[in-house]
Protein backbone atom coordinates (compact mmCIF):
# COMPACT_ATOMS: atom_id res chain seq x y z
CA UNK A 1 0.00 0.00 0.00
CA UNK A 2 2.66 2.50 -1.47
CA UNK A 3 1.89 5.84 -3.16
CA UNK A 4 3.53 8.18 -4.83
CA UNK A 5 5.25 11.28 -2.53
CA UNK A 6 4.31 14.72 -3.15
CA UNK A 7 6.26 16.93 -0.22
CA UNK A 8 3.34 20.06 0.45
CA UNK A 9 3.66 22.98 2.44
CA UNK A 10 1.02 22.89 5.34
CA UNK A 11 -1.94 20.90 4.29
CA UNK A 12 -1.99 22.86 0.59
CA UNK A 13 -3.02 20.24 -2.01
CA UNK A 14 -0.50 19.47 -4.68
CA UNK A 15 -2.11 19.60 -8.25
CA UNK A 16 -2.01 16.64 -9.86
CA UNK A 17 -3.84 14.67 -6.83
CA UNK A 18 -6.11 14.68 -3.81
CA UNK A 19 -4.50 15.58 -0.77
CA UNK A 20 -4.01 12.14 1.00
CA UNK A 21 -4.62 12.16 4.89
CA UNK A 22 -3.16 9.31 7.24
CA UNK A 23 -4.69 9.12 10.35
CA UNK A 24 -3.13 6.68 13.26
CA UNK A 25 -5.79 5.20 15.88
CA UNK A 26 -9.81 4.38 15.16
CA UNK A 27 -10.40 5.88 18.84
CA UNK A 28 -12.45 8.82 19.66
CA UNK A 29 -10.30 11.23 18.30
CA UNK A 30 -9.47 8.95 14.82
CA UNK A 31 -12.93 7.97 13.98
CA UNK A 32 -14.13 11.89 14.53
CA UNK A 33 -11.56 13.04 12.44
CA UNK A 34 -11.87 10.50 9.95
CA UNK A 35 -15.48 11.12 10.19
CA UNK A 36 -16.02 14.52 9.77
CA UNK A 37 -13.83 14.54 6.29
CA UNK A 38 -16.63 12.72 4.51
CA UNK A 39 -17.05 14.56 1.34
CA UNK A 40 -14.25 16.47 1.80
CA UNK A 41 -11.78 16.62 -1.25
CA UNK A 42 -9.33 14.29 0.36
CA UNK A 43 -7.97 10.74 0.46
CA UNK A 44 -8.37 9.00 3.93
CA UNK A 45 -6.61 6.23 4.93
CA UNK A 46 -7.28 5.53 8.86
CA UNK A 47 -4.90 2.52 10.12
CA UNK A 48 -5.45 0.74 13.64
CA UNK A 49 -4.14 -1.76 15.73
CA UNK A 50 -7.68 -2.95 15.74
CA UNK A 51 -10.11 -3.42 13.39
CA UNK A 52 -12.60 -2.00 15.92
CA UNK A 53 -13.64 1.67 17.51
CA UNK A 54 -13.60 0.99 21.43
CA UNK A 55 -16.26 2.40 23.46
CA UNK A 56 -13.77 2.25 26.44
CA UNK A 57 -16.02 4.42 29.55
CA UNK A 58 -18.17 0.82 29.42
CA UNK A 59 -15.03 -1.78 28.86
CA UNK A 60 -16.03 -2.23 32.59
CA UNK A 61 -19.55 -3.38 31.97
CA UNK A 62 -18.00 -5.83 29.42
CA UNK A 63 -15.38 -6.91 32.06
CA UNK A 64 -18.23 -7.54 34.82
CA UNK A 65 -20.70 -9.53 32.37
CA UNK A 66 -23.29 -6.62 31.38
CA UNK A 67 -22.51 -5.99 27.90
CA UNK A 68 -20.94 -7.95 25.12
CA UNK A 69 -18.26 -6.70 23.10
CA UNK A 70 -19.91 -6.32 20.18
CA UNK A 71 -21.99 -3.49 21.88
CA UNK A 72 -19.36 -1.33 22.53
CA UNK A 73 -16.64 -2.69 19.51
CA UNK A 74 -18.18 -1.79 16.18
CA UNK A 75 -16.11 -2.74 13.34
CA UNK A 76 -14.45 0.59 12.11
CA UNK A 77 -14.41 -0.90 8.00
CA UNK A 78 -18.28 -1.04 8.66
CA UNK A 79 -18.92 2.26 10.29
CA UNK A 80 -16.49 3.55 7.73
CA UNK A 81 -18.33 1.45 5.17
CA UNK A 82 -20.29 4.03 3.14
CA UNK A 83 -17.63 6.90 2.84
CA UNK A 84 -16.06 6.75 -0.28
CA UNK A 85 -13.05 8.95 0.25
CA UNK A 86 -12.15 6.54 3.79
CA UNK A 87 -9.82 3.49 3.26
CA UNK A 88 -9.33 1.57 6.47
CA UNK A 89 -6.32 -0.64 7.40
CA UNK A 90 -5.77 -2.86 9.87
CA UNK A 91 -1.82 -2.39 11.47
CA UNK A 92 0.15 -1.77 14.38
CA UNK A 93 2.32 1.47 13.39
CA UNK A 94 5.60 1.35 14.49
CA UNK A 95 7.24 3.78 12.43
CA UNK A 96 6.72 7.76 11.31
CA UNK A 97 9.49 9.44 9.14
CA UNK A 98 8.21 13.48 9.59
CA UNK A 99 10.71 13.81 6.57
CA UNK A 100 9.73 11.78 4.32
CA UNK A 101 6.13 11.82 5.27
CA UNK A 102 5.52 8.02 5.65
CA UNK A 103 3.75 5.95 8.26
CA UNK A 104 4.82 2.08 8.61
CA UNK A 105 2.82 -0.03 9.74
CA UNK A 106 2.36 -3.88 10.37
CA UNK A 107 -0.45 -6.40 10.25
CA UNK A 108 0.68 -9.56 11.43
CA UNK A 109 3.38 -10.75 8.62
CA UNK A 110 2.59 -8.11 6.21
CA UNK A 111 4.11 -4.88 6.72
CA UNK A 112 2.81 -1.74 4.83
CA UNK A 113 3.35 1.86 4.10
CA UNK A 114 1.21 4.75 3.71
CA UNK A 115 2.60 8.24 2.56
CA UNK A 116 0.84 11.27 3.57
CA UNK A 117 0.26 15.08 3.02
CA UNK A 118 -1.84 15.62 6.55
CA UNK A 119 -1.22 13.17 9.83
CA UNK A 120 -3.34 13.09 12.72
CA UNK A 121 -1.50 10.94 15.03
CA UNK A 122 -4.52 9.74 17.83
CA UNK A 123 -2.91 6.50 19.18
CA UNK A 124 -4.53 7.08 22.67
CA UNK A 125 -3.04 5.65 25.78
CA UNK A 126 -1.99 2.83 27.75
CA UNK A 127 -2.00 1.85 30.97
CA UNK A 128 0.71 3.37 33.12
CA UNK A 129 2.80 1.40 36.39
CA UNK A 130 5.06 4.04 37.03
CA UNK A 131 7.89 2.00 36.42
CA UNK A 132 6.74 -1.07 37.63
CA UNK A 133 5.37 -2.79 34.51
CA UNK A 134 6.21 -5.88 36.30
CA UNK A 135 3.14 -5.30 38.53
CA UNK A 136 0.70 -5.73 34.73
CA UNK A 137 1.04 -9.53 35.11
CA UNK A 138 -0.66 -9.76 37.99
CA UNK A 139 -3.16 -6.70 37.85
CA UNK A 140 -4.05 -5.70 34.48
CA UNK A 141 -5.17 -2.60 33.39
CA UNK A 142 -8.24 -2.00 31.57
CA UNK A 143 -7.42 -0.59 28.04
CA UNK A 144 -8.86 -3.22 25.56
CA UNK A 145 -11.29 -6.01 24.96
CA UNK A 146 -8.61 -8.26 25.66
CA UNK A 147 -8.14 -6.71 28.90
CA UNK A 148 -11.93 -6.57 30.05
CA UNK A 149 -12.44 -10.25 29.04
CA UNK A 150 -9.46 -11.15 30.86
CA UNK A 151 -10.48 -9.33 34.26
CA UNK A 152 -13.94 -10.66 33.43
CA UNK A 153 -12.19 -14.24 33.36
CA UNK A 154 -10.27 -13.64 36.16
CA UNK A 155 -12.83 -12.49 38.43
CA UNK A 156 -15.51 -15.22 37.68
CA UNK A 157 -12.36 -17.92 37.92
CA UNK A 158 -11.57 -16.62 41.03
CA UNK A 159 -15.62 -17.67 42.78
CA UNK A 160 -15.19 -20.68 40.85
CA UNK A 161 -11.65 -21.83 42.51
CA UNK A 162 -13.28 -20.84 45.65
CA UNK A 163 -16.33 -22.66 45.48
CA UNK A 164 -13.89 -25.83 44.97
CA UNK A 165 -10.79 -25.02 47.07
CA UNK A 166 -10.45 -27.09 50.50
CA UNK A 167 -8.13 -24.38 52.08
CA UNK A 168 -9.78 -21.80 53.76
CA UNK A 169 -6.63 -19.43 53.63
CA UNK A 170 -6.49 -20.10 49.72
CA UNK A 171 -10.45 -19.43 49.54
CA UNK A 172 -10.31 -15.60 51.35
CA UNK A 173 -7.48 -15.11 49.02
CA UNK A 174 -9.33 -15.77 45.83
CA UNK A 175 -12.81 -13.92 47.57
CA UNK A 176 -10.85 -11.05 48.14
CA UNK A 177 -10.73 -8.26 45.19
CA UNK A 178 -8.34 -5.41 45.14
CA UNK A 179 -8.56 -2.12 42.51
CA UNK A 180 -5.91 -0.21 42.45
CA UNK A 181 -6.82 3.56 41.83
CA UNK A 182 -10.16 5.58 42.81
CA UNK A 183 -10.46 7.11 39.49
CA UNK A 184 -13.98 6.76 37.57
CA UNK A 185 -12.71 3.32 36.32
CA UNK A 186 -11.40 2.39 39.73
CA UNK A 187 -15.05 3.30 41.15
CA UNK A 188 -17.12 1.70 38.55
CA UNK A 189 -14.98 -1.85 38.68
CA UNK A 190 -15.24 -1.85 42.56
CA UNK A 191 -19.06 -0.91 42.56
CA UNK A 192 -19.48 -3.36 39.74
CA UNK A 193 -17.81 -6.13 41.44
CA UNK A 194 -19.84 -5.44 44.89
CA UNK A 195 -22.92 -5.92 42.93
CA UNK A 196 -21.90 -8.80 40.93
CA UNK A 197 -21.31 -10.94 44.12
CA UNK A 198 -23.86 -9.33 46.20
CA UNK A 199 -26.81 -9.40 43.90
CA UNK A 200 -26.12 -11.59 40.39
CA UNK A 201 -24.28 -14.10 41.72
CA UNK A 202 -26.71 -15.14 44.89
CA UNK A 203 -27.50 -18.40 45.33
CA UNK A 204 -25.80 -19.33 42.68
CA UNK A 205 -22.86 -21.33 44.90
CA UNK A 206 -23.57 -24.21 47.27
CA UNK A 207 -20.34 -24.26 48.97
CA UNK A 208 -19.19 -20.23 49.19
CA UNK A 209 -21.45 -17.21 49.45
CA UNK A 210 -20.44 -14.53 47.12
CA UNK A 211 -21.93 -11.94 49.03
CA UNK A 212 -19.14 -12.03 51.62
CA UNK A 213 -16.27 -11.50 49.05
CA UNK A 214 -13.83 -8.57 50.65
CA UNK A 215 -13.67 -5.49 47.60
CA UNK A 216 -10.86 -3.30 48.31
CA UNK A 217 -10.39 -0.35 46.62
CA UNK A 218 -7.13 1.47 46.87
CA UNK A 219 -5.60 4.81 46.02
CA UNK A 220 -2.34 6.65 47.31
CA UNK A 221 -4.47 10.21 46.86
CA UNK A 222 -6.30 11.58 50.04
CA UNK A 223 -9.37 11.44 48.19
CA UNK A 224 -11.93 9.22 45.94
CA UNK A 225 -12.88 10.58 42.13
CA UNK A 226 -10.54 14.13 42.80
CA UNK A 227 -11.20 15.78 39.98
CA UNK A 228 -14.91 15.90 40.80
CA UNK A 229 -13.90 17.52 43.87
CA UNK A 230 -15.10 16.85 47.18
CA UNK A 231 -18.37 16.99 47.35
CA UNK A 232 -18.69 14.18 44.55
CA UNK A 233 -16.09 12.34 45.56
CA UNK A 234 -17.67 11.25 49.37
CA UNK A 235 -21.37 10.99 47.57
CA UNK A 236 -19.65 7.79 45.72
CA UNK A 237 -17.64 6.90 48.62
CA UNK A 238 -20.43 6.69 50.67
CA UNK A 239 -22.35 4.75 48.24
CA UNK A 240 -19.48 1.95 47.79
CA UNK A 241 -19.25 2.14 51.31
CA UNK A 242 -23.06 1.01 51.45
CA UNK A 243 -21.97 -1.92 48.92
CA UNK A 244 -19.79 -3.31 51.26
CA UNK A 245 -16.63 -1.79 49.77
CA UNK A 246 -13.99 -1.05 51.75
CA UNK A 247 -11.69 2.02 50.82
CA UNK A 248 -7.95 2.49 51.71
CA UNK A 249 -7.22 5.72 50.64
CA UNK A 250 -3.31 7.62 51.68
CA UNK A 251 -1.96 3.86 50.54
CA UNK A 252 0.70 3.14 47.86
CA UNK A 253 0.93 -0.15 46.29
CA UNK A 254 4.69 -1.17 46.71
CA UNK A 255 4.32 -4.23 45.28
CA UNK A 256 2.40 -7.06 43.35
CA UNK A 257 3.00 -10.53 42.58
CA UNK A 258 0.58 -13.37 42.10
CA UNK A 259 -0.93 -13.79 45.76
CA UNK A 260 -1.37 -10.53 46.88
CA UNK A 261 -0.13 -6.73 47.06
CA UNK A 262 2.24 -4.73 49.32
CA UNK A 263 0.79 -1.14 50.41
CA UNK A 264 3.00 1.29 51.99
CA UNK A 265 0.84 3.33 54.70
CA UNK A 266 1.52 7.13 55.43
CA UNK A 267 3.59 6.17 58.68
CA UNK A 268 5.69 4.15 55.91
CA UNK A 269 4.58 1.15 57.75
CA UNK A 270 4.44 -1.86 54.96
CA UNK A 271 1.23 -4.31 54.97
CA UNK A 272 0.43 -7.52 52.44
CA UNK A 273 -2.94 -7.78 51.10
CA UNK A 274 -3.94 -11.24 50.30
CA UNK A 275 -5.64 -11.17 46.82
CA UNK A 276 -5.46 -13.67 43.85
CA UNK A 277 -7.20 -10.51 41.41
CA UNK A 278 -5.99 -7.56 41.36
CA UNK A 279 -7.18 -4.73 38.77
CA UNK A 280 -4.90 -1.71 37.72
CA UNK A 281 -6.84 1.49 37.11
CA UNK A 282 -4.28 4.15 38.60
CA UNK A 283 -2.44 6.00 35.67
CA UNK A 284 -1.48 6.47 32.01
CA UNK A 285 1.02 6.90 29.61
CA UNK A 286 -0.08 8.49 26.14
CA UNK A 287 1.51 6.06 23.25
CA UNK A 288 4.89 5.71 22.45
CA UNK A 289 4.23 7.59 18.84
CA UNK A 290 4.13 10.56 20.69
CA UNK A 291 7.92 10.09 21.71
CA UNK A 292 8.57 9.08 18.64
CA UNK A 293 7.49 12.45 16.63
CA UNK A 294 9.15 14.45 19.55
CA UNK A 295 12.41 12.94 18.60
CA UNK A 296 12.49 13.85 14.95
CA UNK A 297 10.73 17.23 15.52
CA UNK A 298 11.29 20.43 18.00
CA UNK A 299 8.36 19.12 20.04
CA UNK A 300 8.28 17.91 23.84
CA UNK A 301 6.78 15.32 25.82
CA UNK A 302 5.81 15.65 29.11
CA UNK A 303 7.03 12.52 31.95
CA UNK A 304 3.09 10.81 30.72
CA UNK A 305 4.14 10.76 27.33
CA UNK A 306 1.72 13.51 26.00
CA UNK A 307 2.99 15.83 23.26
CA UNK A 308 3.32 19.33 24.05
CA UNK A 309 1.25 20.48 21.33
CA UNK A 310 0.60 24.19 19.03
CA UNK A 311 -2.84 25.98 19.99
CA UNK A 312 -3.91 24.53 16.64
CA UNK A 313 -2.92 20.30 18.34
CA UNK A 314 -0.15 20.68 15.08
CA UNK A 315 3.80 19.84 16.09
CA UNK A 316 6.20 22.97 16.17
CA UNK A 317 7.49 23.46 12.71
CA UNK A 318 5.26 20.67 11.21
CA UNK A 319 1.41 22.22 10.33
CA UNK A 320 1.02 18.90 8.49
CA UNK A 321 1.17 16.54 11.79
CA UNK A 322 -1.37 17.03 14.01
CA UNK A 323 -1.95 14.89 17.52
CA UNK A 324 -5.22 14.87 19.25
CA UNK A 325 -7.02 12.88 21.98
CA UNK A 326 -5.42 11.28 25.09
CA UNK A 327 -1.62 11.82 23.50
CA UNK A 328 -1.69 15.87 24.06
CA UNK A 329 -0.63 18.34 27.02
CA UNK A 330 -1.96 21.48 26.25
CA UNK A 331 -4.10 23.97 28.63
CA UNK A 332 -4.30 21.20 30.90
CA UNK A 333 -7.11 19.36 29.44
CA UNK A 334 -7.91 15.95 30.56
CA UNK A 335 -7.72 12.56 28.91
CA UNK A 336 -11.81 12.16 28.20
CA UNK A 337 -12.94 11.20 24.95
CA UNK A 338 -15.18 15.09 24.73
CA UNK A 339 -11.34 16.34 23.74
CA UNK A 340 -10.47 13.57 21.65
CA UNK A 341 -13.89 14.02 19.59
CA UNK A 342 -13.43 17.91 19.69
CA UNK A 343 -10.14 17.16 18.28
CA UNK A 344 -10.84 15.61 15.43
CA UNK A 345 -13.53 17.43 14.64
CA UNK A 346 -10.91 20.62 14.92
CA UNK A 347 -8.25 18.68 12.58
CA UNK A 348 -10.57 17.65 9.72
CA UNK A 349 -12.20 21.10 9.51
CA UNK A 350 -8.67 23.02 9.69
CA UNK A 351 -7.65 20.52 6.84
CA UNK A 352 -10.86 20.83 4.65
CA UNK A 353 -10.32 24.66 5.04
CA UNK A 354 -6.75 24.39 3.22
CA UNK A 355 -6.93 21.55 0.98
CA UNK A 356 -10.58 23.31 -0.79
CA UNK A 357 -10.27 27.05 0.71
CA UNK A 358 -6.81 27.21 -0.14
CA UNK A 359 -6.25 28.75 3.62
CA UNK A 360 -2.72 28.89 5.28
CA UNK A 361 -1.71 26.87 8.24
CA UNK A 362 -0.81 30.21 10.16
CA UNK A 363 -4.80 31.74 9.88
CA UNK A 364 -5.86 28.28 12.23
CA UNK A 365 -7.48 29.51 14.88
CA UNK A 366 -6.58 27.85 18.24
CA UNK A 367 -8.34 24.76 19.68
CA UNK A 368 -10.94 25.21 21.74
CA UNK A 369 -12.40 22.73 24.02
CA UNK A 370 -15.99 23.11 24.61
CA UNK A 371 -16.46 21.34 28.51
CA UNK A 372 -20.19 19.55 28.69
CA UNK A 373 -19.33 18.33 32.00
CA UNK A 374 -17.81 14.75 33.14
CA UNK A 375 -19.81 11.74 35.17
CA UNK A 376 -19.28 8.60 36.37
CA UNK A 377 -21.60 5.26 37.27
CA UNK A 378 -21.21 3.91 41.09
CA UNK A 379 -23.44 1.40 41.34
CA UNK A 380 -26.74 0.92 39.61
CA UNK A 381 -29.31 3.53 39.67
CA UNK A 382 -26.25 5.98 41.49
CA UNK A 383 -23.83 7.97 39.50
CA UNK A 384 -22.17 11.31 39.78
CA UNK A 385 -22.10 14.30 37.46
CA UNK A 386 -20.42 17.52 37.20
CA UNK A 387 -21.72 19.89 34.62
CA UNK A 388 -20.42 23.54 34.94
CA UNK A 389 -21.47 24.31 38.37
CA UNK A 390 -24.15 22.02 38.82
CA UNK A 391 -22.89 18.96 41.01
CA UNK A 392 -25.11 16.12 40.59
CA UNK A 393 -25.09 12.51 42.37
CA UNK A 394 -27.70 9.50 42.92
CA UNK A 395 -30.52 8.43 40.80
CA UNK A 396 -30.71 11.47 38.87
CA UNK A 397 -27.09 11.67 37.92
CA UNK A 398 -27.13 7.88 36.69
CA UNK A 399 -30.05 8.89 34.50
CA UNK A 400 -28.70 11.40 32.85
CA UNK A 401 -25.12 9.49 32.81
CA UNK A 402 -27.51 6.46 31.07
CA UNK A 403 -28.79 8.99 28.56
CA UNK A 404 -25.32 10.44 27.60
CA UNK A 405 -23.57 7.50 27.58
CA UNK A 406 -26.68 5.78 25.14
CA UNK A 407 -26.40 8.76 22.38
CA UNK A 408 -22.73 8.64 21.81
CA UNK A 409 -22.71 4.74 20.94
CA UNK A 410 -22.30 4.55 17.55
CA UNK A 411 -25.23 2.40 15.62
CA UNK A 412 -28.77 2.22 16.00
CA UNK A 413 -28.54 -1.62 16.80
CA UNK A 414 -25.76 -0.97 19.43
CA UNK A 415 -28.05 1.34 21.23
CA UNK A 416 -31.12 -0.62 21.16
CA UNK A 417 -29.25 -3.96 21.96
CA UNK A 418 -27.04 -1.72 25.38
CA UNK A 419 -30.40 -0.83 26.17
CA UNK A 420 -31.67 -4.56 26.54
CA UNK A 421 -28.85 -5.62 28.42
CA UNK A 422 -28.97 -2.79 30.95
CA UNK A 423 -33.03 -3.49 31.07
CA UNK A 424 -31.85 -6.80 31.88
CA UNK A 425 -29.50 -5.39 34.14
CA UNK A 426 -31.83 -3.91 36.12
CA UNK A 427 -33.37 -7.18 36.44
CA UNK A 428 -29.96 -8.56 38.34
CA UNK A 429 -29.31 -10.84 35.02
CA UNK A 430 -25.67 -10.85 33.35
CA UNK A 431 -25.94 -12.51 30.20
CA UNK A 432 -21.98 -12.13 29.33
CA UNK A 433 -20.80 -14.07 32.87
CA UNK A 434 -18.79 -16.61 30.20
CA UNK A 435 -15.08 -17.46 31.06
CA UNK A 436 -12.96 -19.51 28.59
CA UNK A 437 -9.49 -21.58 30.08
CA UNK A 438 -7.54 -19.32 27.58
CA UNK A 439 -8.78 -15.94 28.70
CA UNK A 440 -8.25 -17.00 31.97
CA UNK A 441 -4.38 -17.88 31.08
CA UNK A 442 -4.14 -16.37 27.54
CA UNK A 443 -1.65 -13.45 29.61
CA UNK A 444 0.47 -16.65 30.87
CA UNK A 445 0.88 -18.73 28.43
CA UNK A 446 1.29 -15.57 26.45
CA UNK A 447 4.17 -14.73 28.25
CA UNK A 448 5.77 -17.76 28.82
CA UNK A 449 5.69 -18.64 25.22
CA UNK A 450 7.31 -15.46 24.41
CA UNK A 451 9.93 -16.28 27.05
CA UNK A 452 10.49 -19.64 25.12
CA UNK A 453 10.97 -17.97 22.28
CA UNK A 454 13.57 -15.84 23.66
CA UNK A 455 15.53 -18.72 25.53
CA UNK A 456 15.55 -20.65 22.04
CA UNK A 457 16.60 -17.43 19.82
CA UNK A 458 19.43 -16.98 22.22
CA UNK A 459 20.20 -20.90 22.52
CA UNK A 460 20.40 -20.44 18.12
CA UNK A 461 23.04 -17.55 18.60
CA UNK A 462 25.44 -19.28 21.07
CA UNK A 463 24.90 -22.75 18.99
C1 LIG B 1 -11.73 2.11 31.21
C2 LIG B 1 -11.86 3.51 30.71
C3 LIG B 1 -12.97 4.27 31.05
C4 LIG B 1 -13.11 5.57 30.57
N1 LIG B 1 -14.23 6.29 30.91
C5 LIG B 1 -14.41 7.51 30.36
C6 LIG B 1 -15.61 8.24 30.59
O1 LIG B 1 -16.49 7.78 31.33
N2 LIG B 1 -15.77 9.44 29.99
C7 LIG B 1 -14.81 9.96 29.16
O2 LIG B 1 -15.01 11.03 28.60
N3 LIG B 1 -13.66 9.32 28.94
C8 LIG B 1 -13.43 8.11 29.51
N4 LIG B 1 -12.27 7.42 29.27
C9 LIG B 1 -11.22 8.08 28.49
C10 LIG B 1 -11.49 8.02 27.00
O3 LIG B 1 -11.82 6.71 26.62
C11 LIG B 1 -10.26 8.53 26.28
O4 LIG B 1 -10.03 9.85 26.67
C12 LIG B 1 -10.44 8.45 24.77
O5 LIG B 1 -10.59 7.12 24.37
C13 LIG B 1 -9.26 9.08 24.06
O6 LIG B 1 -9.46 8.99 22.69
P1 LIG B 1 -8.21 8.84 21.71
O7 LIG B 1 -8.76 8.87 20.34
O8 LIG B 1 -7.16 9.81 22.08
O9 LIG B 1 -7.60 7.41 22.06
P2 LIG B 1 -8.30 5.99 22.04
O10 LIG B 1 -9.77 6.09 22.04
O11 LIG B 1 -7.64 5.22 23.12
O12 LIG B 1 -7.87 5.39 20.65
C14 LIG B 1 -6.55 5.07 20.36
C15 LIG B 1 -6.53 4.31 19.04
O13 LIG B 1 -5.21 4.19 18.58
C16 LIG B 1 -4.94 2.84 18.23
N5 LIG B 1 -3.50 2.66 18.38
C17 LIG B 1 -2.74 2.85 19.47
N6 LIG B 1 -1.45 2.64 19.20
C18 LIG B 1 -1.39 2.31 17.89
C19 LIG B 1 -0.33 1.97 17.00
N7 LIG B 1 0.95 1.95 17.38
N8 LIG B 1 -0.64 1.67 15.73
C20 LIG B 1 -1.92 1.68 15.29
N9 LIG B 1 -2.96 2.00 16.10
C21 LIG B 1 -2.69 2.32 17.37
C22 LIG B 1 -5.81 2.04 19.17
O14 LIG B 1 -6.02 0.72 18.70
C23 LIG B 1 -7.07 2.89 19.15
O15 LIG B 1 -7.82 2.60 18.00
C24 LIG B 1 -12.10 6.12 29.75
C25 LIG B 1 -10.98 5.36 29.42
C26 LIG B 1 -10.86 4.06 29.89
C27 LIG B 1 -9.65 3.24 29.53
Amino acid sequence: MTMNSHPVTGAQAPADRRHRVVIIGSGFGGLAAARALDKADVDVTLVARTGHHLFQPLLYQVATGILSVGEIAPSTRLVLRDQENATVALGEVDRIDVTARTVHATAGHVDFELEYDSLVVAAGANQSYFGNDHFERWAPGMKSIDDALELRSRIMGCFEQAEVTEDEAERRRLLTFVVVGAGPTGVEMAGQIAELAQRTLKNSFRRIDPGRARIILIDAAPSVLPPFGPKLGNAARRRLEELGVEIQLNAMVTDVDYSGIEVKDPDGSLRRIDSTCKIWSAGVQASPLGQMLADQTSAEVDRAGRVLVNPDLSLPGHPEIFVIGDMINLDNLPGVSPVAIQGGKYVAKQIVREVEGGRSPSERPPFKYFDKGSMATVSRYSAVAKIGPLELHGFLAWVLWLVVHLAFLIGFRNRVITLLSWGLHIGDHRSHLNSTARWVYARQAIAEAQERERRDADRAVSD
